[in-house]
């Protein structure tokens, strides 16, 4: 079927966890058929795994060095991409419309755009939830793109170098890191930045002492850290967070943050020279009222277990941006949670989607395989619950080398369930 005209033409808007995997799943499948086409939309022309931002963050890892290019990828697969944000959906004339690229200079590099598609998937991902704290969006730095995670590193290595010049001066230098929210994002945040303070003196850095002089402080209004897993992998990281001079204040809610600090509702007020804002994520605002479409209280796209959203069974959304049943959860009215896990397990699904839409089938149905979960804290050590057997791991003083095949397993065993092994 020659590709531009009768081909079935997907659009995918977000290329992350969930989208790109979707991209190419479905270009590899149908490139030789030519019977569908598929165009993948991001706002950015590069893409970096979102699970590993804390470590750019923490300036342990360069987003530059794991970044892949979206052209590249869809020339290699058989997509095509186009750079963009999409805001806006006119459901009657099946389009999407792509607002306009400008350069560093505020010179327009593209003009908008509109996207003709037969099928469309959002997979547009989630941003923080400050939950209209004040001070928060002034003073904290979320850490959701590559751009606020090398934000943050800018200033956590300005700060640490300020407080050791006051140290070589003679006088007194400190650094308080202050994290708020201590799910998964949070806690690895915090024991990636000690990895880094620890380092400090091979960068010069030479007056200050990690554990005295630069204080990290993990604030969680949950009455324990890592809400959503269990109590026993809760107490093993918090151990460790404690063997590595991370304080942790659990029951605390952030009232007000400030240029210097950070307030909670029980009084108390700790000093920050740097706050990142870990707890909560929502899907992006312009998804509420998206052309009719129905969104919850978090602005995600209501979805049904076909993953089509519930006023419009052309569009489809997947991943964090999208709240999708999950009924063997066994709670009434439960969602997936935003997981990379849960949006790459959604994408193979979509890939059979397509075909069973070419076809005439039924659409098949969304079941989640939760894998587990794995918390790295550091070089040192990491945290894992497997799901299926309640199992949880600890490890202490692995290489890094370890927690990275550790990852790789969870990693692995997402790909297995992605080709149905
Ligand atoms: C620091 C950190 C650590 C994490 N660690 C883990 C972990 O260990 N395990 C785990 O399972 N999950 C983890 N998560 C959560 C995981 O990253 C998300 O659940 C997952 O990335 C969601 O995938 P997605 O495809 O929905 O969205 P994303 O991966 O966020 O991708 C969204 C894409 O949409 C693009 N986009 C956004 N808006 C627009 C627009 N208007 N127009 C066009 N394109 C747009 C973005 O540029 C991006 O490429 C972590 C998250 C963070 C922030």
């Amino acid at each position: 079927m020659p590709v531009g005209t009768l081909a079935y033409h997907v659009v995918i808007v977000g290329g992350g966890a969930g989208g790109l995997p979707l991209a190419t799943g479905l270009a590899r499948r149908h490139r030789r058929r030519g019977d569908v086409r598929v165009t993948l939309v991001d706002v950015l022309a590069t893409h970096v795994w979102k699970p590993l931002l804390h470590e750019v963050a923490a300036g342990r890892m360069d987003a530059d060095a794991h970044e892949v290019d979206y052209p590249a990828i869809a020339y290699r697969h058989g997509f095509t991409f186009r750079q963009g944000a999409v805001r806006a959906l006119d459901r009657a004339r099946r389009v999407v419309l792509v607002d306009a690229v400008h350069d560093e200079e505020g010179e327009e590099i593209l003009p908008p755009r509109e996207l003709g598609y037969d099928m469309l998937v959002i997979a547009v991902g989630s941003e923080s939830n400050d939950f209209g704290v004040p001070g928060v969006a002034e003073h904290a730095i979320p850490i959701d793109t590559p751009r606020e995670a090398e934000r943050f590193h800018r200033r956590l290595l300005a700060a640490s170098m300020r407080a050791n010049a006051r140290k070589a001066a003679g006088r007194a230098g400190r650094v308080d890191i202050v994290i708020i929210g201590a799910g998964a994002t949070g806690v690895e945040l915090a024991a990636e930045i000690r990895q880094t303070t620890r380092m400090h003196a091979a960068y010069g850095l030479d007056r200050l002492d990690p554990a005295r002089d630069v204080r990290i402080t993990l604030v969680e209004a949950a009455p324990r850290i890592l809400p959503p897993l269990s109590e026993a992998i809760a107490a093993a990281a918090a151990d460790l967070l404690a063997r590595l001079d991370v304080d942790v204040r659990v029951g605390r809610t952030v009232t007000r943050v400030t240029s210097d600090a950070v307030h909670t509702a029980d009084g108390a007020v700790v000093a920050a020279d740097l706050v990142a804002w870990a707890a909560g994520i929502r899907a992006p605002a312009w998804l509420a009222g998206l052309d009719g479409l129905e969104t919850n209280r978090a602005n995600q796209l209501v979805t049904t277990t076909t993953l089509q959203t519930t006023r419009d069974a052309d569009v489809f959304a997947l991943g964090d941006c999208a709240a999708c049943p999950w009924p063997e959860a066994g709670r009434e009215g439960a969602i997936l949670p935003p997981r990379a896990q849960v949006a790459r397990q959604q994408a193979a699904m979509v890939v059979r989607t397509v075909d069973a839409r070419l076809r005439g089938r039924p659409l098949p149905t969304f079941r989640f395989r939760d894998y587990g979960s794995l918390v790295s804290l550091g070089e040192l050590a990491h945290v894992e619950h497997h799901a299926h057997t309640g199992w949880h791991e600890q490890q202490r003083e692995v290489p890094r080398q370890s927690v990275g095949r550790s990852r790789q397993r969870l990693r692995d065993r997402a790909a297995h369930d992605e080709r149905g092994e």
